[in-house]
């Protein structure tokens, strides 16, 4: 039998998912000095993951990334298979047959949790869901925001944070001519948002948002910032952070900080409070939600591994509307082991370990395996991580028994699953982008997976 890896028998791989990180690792892999096959699965028929699901619509230059992601898609060995679901429509077990390697890039499939009373009280949304209504995803495209409200309350002061509550605080004309989802702009544009609140734990020196973000803030065009410069204080530990040769980014985002504080309000329509040192330790209303009742904080601990410690001083924001970004967190798959506490795939430089043992021929890569942090091109490193280890395995792994991608769309199809191909995905795409030019946007997504599969029906292949 011929060698894996030969030009007689390519090294067969499945990615699963289609976001940055199984790009980027089809990308390490096409690249490898051996001969490969490549197999990629996403449950929706659109490519991209969170770059088309996840990146605001007023940052289009972060999407650019997709073109070098086409390139990967159009080469003569990688499939792409779209809406298929792992674990519904194929397991991992059967997938195996069709491929000597499986790589998991799924991502972090869900929120953490506050663990406060009435976290789930009608008013209080999870970020994700806001993000991913106005990004026009199939999951949230139904989901209802009570845009009603004067006042909205976003708790955690992450990137994903930054995002929501910039397009809180934008007016609908800024936004109008963004890919976002058409269905959230006509509920924008009749938002009556006017106070957002961004609620962070901890002091400006350990805020989660990058300096681009906090920036942007300071240049909104109708909503002023309004920030206590008590908030800014510093206790020692957080000061020799500051100073720290390494913490250029505190620095400027301290630098915009104090900027803002010190600049009064000029009257524009809505108003931006930022807060530090403050935890939710509950949401309070009767049916619905009403406020949000706040714990003041002090740190505690070593430099860089300071902790928020409530010091029992109460305040409560009445608000109609509340966001947790808190965070991302991976879900379990079928026959994949798992790790409760971290909400990742246990790895060892993306192998899959179950109980202390690599499983032989199952890898991870981008947020399942190291948590849901960094940026897009942080899954660069990290997946071609994972197929260093794959590649130093290769001569170790057993041949799957039908090594096909033809054998395998077959099965699917005997199962009624309507795989979506690369150059169907690139038919919905165009009628996307057609249907945008009438608007003046960059395209208007279709939000529902039967209209992706309409445009497909309407010219057959
Ligand atoms: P994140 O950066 O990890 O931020 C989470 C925030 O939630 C932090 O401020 C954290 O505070 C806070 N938090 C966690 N648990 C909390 C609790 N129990 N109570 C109060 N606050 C709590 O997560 P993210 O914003 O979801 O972003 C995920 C990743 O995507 C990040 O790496 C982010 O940079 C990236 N992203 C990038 C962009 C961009 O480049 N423009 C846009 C969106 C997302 P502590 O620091 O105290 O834990």
């Amino acid at each position: 039998m011929s060698e894996l890896g030969s030009s007689q028998r390519p090294l067969r791989a499945a990615i699963i998912g289609s976001g940055p990180s199984g790009f980027y690792a089809a990308e390490a892999l096409l690249k490898a000095d051996i001969a490969v096959e490549i197999d990629m699965f996403d449950r929706l028929p659109t490519p991209f993951g969170l770059v088309r699901g996840g990146v605001a619509p007023d940052h289009p230059k972060i999407k650019n990334v997709t073109r070098v992601f086409e390139k990967i898609a159009t080469r003569d060995n990688f499939q792409f298979f779209g809406n298929v679901t792992l674990g519904r429509d194929i397991s991992i077990d059967e997938l195996r047959n069709f491929h000597d390697a499986v790589i998991i890039s799924c991502g972090a499939e869900t929120d953490r949790r506050l663990n406060i009373p009435g976290e789930d009280l009608p008013g209080s949304h999870t970020a994700t869901e806001f993000v991913g209504w106005y990004n026009g995803h199939p999951d949230f495209r139904d989901r209802a925001f009570d845009l009603s409200q004067e006042v909205a309350v976003v708790i955690g002061q992450g990137n994903v944070a930054m995002d929501v509550t910039r397009i809180l605080a934008k007016s609908v004309d800024e936004l109008r001519h963004t890919d976002m989802a058409e269905h959230a702009l006509d509920a924008l544009a009749e938002s009556q948002v006017r106070e957002i609140h961004l609620v962070g734990r901890r002091g400006p020196v350990q805020a989660a948002f990058t300096h681009p973000e906090i920036k942007e803030i300071g240049e909104l065009k109708v909503c002023d910032v309004v920030l206590d410069p008590a908030d800014l204080a510093l206790n020692e530990a957080s000061q020799t952070e500051l100073d720290h040769p390494d913490n250029a980014h505190s620095r400027k985002n301290m630098k915009e900080l104090r900027a803002f504080a010190e600049r009064g309000l000029s009257g524009k329509p809505k108003r931006y409070h930022i807060h530090f040192y403050r935890s939710p330790v509950e949401l309070k209303g009767a049916g619905r939600l009403e406020g949000v009742v706040l714990e003041r904080n002090e740190l505690a601990g070593e430099p860089f591994a300071q902790k928020a410690r409530g010091v029992g001083d109460l305040e409560e924001l009445s608000c109609g509307l509340l966001f947790r970004s808190v965070g991302y967190r991976g879900l379990p798959l079928p026959g994949l082991p798992f790790d409760e506490q971290r909400g990742v795939v246990p790895n060892d430089h993306g192998r899959a370990i179950d109980q202390g043992v690599a499983v032989p021929g199952l890898y991870v890569s981008g947020w399942i395996k190291r948590g849901p942090s960094g940026v897009i091109g942080t899954n660069k490193p990290d997946s071609q991580d994972t197929v260093k280890a794959l590649l130093e395995d290769v001569g170790r792994l057993a041949p799957c028994p039908t090594p096909s991608s033809g054998a395998l769309r077959d099965l699917l199809a005997s199962r009624n699953v309507r795989t979506v191909s690369f150059e169907d995905w690139a038919r919905i795409d165009a009628a996307e982008i057609e249907l945008g030019k009438l608007k003046g946007k960059p395209r208007e997504k279709f939000t529902r997976v039967e209209d992706m599969l309409a445009v497909l029906e309407a010219a057959p292949r």
